[in-house]
């Protein structure tokens, strides 16, 4: 029981980063959402958020009856029902929605239904968005991004006292040199698309933004990222901080 109150205090001291993945307040389970018809005092919803967050889910199942709707999982194991009430009833994320890929939905709040037990009622396109990665990839790579952001070395020879240069695709990965970014690419070039959509989340102020988030929409529809690359990109100058 000590043990585990040491262990509970010291996870206290070292709080996760607001725009890590894994941190509990910006990317809640669904029982952390607020409930729509509530005021709730760390998220503070309107045309203007002052606070932001993201719920984030496994794809379980998906059926299309009047609209597309899926059997999602929390990041706790916990099963909701996420209906897509958006203007094309969800067609356009049909496609994307497969089984063990990630839902993300911005200002996700919980919401009751009249004949389902609590879940999502997705009403804006543009606060979801489908990854064909699946959420524990997600969430291993948001830490992995993060404890190099404060701890900078090479991937391949764990070198810090040398200039480092960062994959160019991902910004998520640090090199002493060609040859050391060759050697990890086989190991890198599953994890460089995944660091590289973790980005966006990572850049965003969700604490303190006053202006709403949206995802990117891409010109011809919805962007699908390409799973896997196989051209070795190239390496940027160290930036400060991310
Ligand atoms: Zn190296
Ligand atoms: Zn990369």
């Amino acid at each position: 029981m000590s043990a585990l109150l040491e262990k509970e205090n010291n996870s206290a001291i070292t709080p996760i980063t607001p725009s890590d993945l894994n941190n509990p307040v910006t990317f809640p389970t669904f029982w952390g959402l607020p409930s729509e018809y509530e005021i709730n005092d760390t998220y503070l919803y309107s045309t203007k958020p002052r606070k932001h967050w993201c719920f984030l889910g496994k794809i379980i199942s998906s059926s299309v009856l009047v609209r597309l709707a899926l059997e999602v999982e929390d990041k706790e194991g916990h099963r909701l029902l996420v209906a897509f009430h958006t203007d094309d009833r969800g067609a356009a994320f049909l496609d994307q929605c497969k089984e063990g890929h990630t839902i993300a939905v911005l200002y996700a709040t919980q919401h009751t239904f009249a004949f389902s037990p609590p879940g999502l009622r997705l009403e804006q396109d543009v606060h979801v968005k489908i990854f064909p990665y699946s959420l524990d990839e997600m969430l291993e790579a948001s830490s992995e991004l993060f404890e190099k952001g404060m701890a900078k070395r090479c991937d391949g020879c764990d070198k810090t006292d040398t200039p480092l240069k960062k994959c160019s695709a991902c910004n998520g990965a640090w090199y002493c040199s060609k040859g050391c970014q060759t050697d990890c690419w086989q190991a890198h070039k599953q994890r460089c698309p995944i660091l590289k959509e973790i980005q966006w989340f990572a850049r965003k102020n969700w604490e303190n933004s006053v202006h709403q988030y949206f995802f990117p929409r891409h010109p011809r529809g919805w962007h699908v990222p390409q799973r896997s690359r196989n051209a070795l990109p190239n390496m940027m100058p160290q930036a400060r901080g991310f």
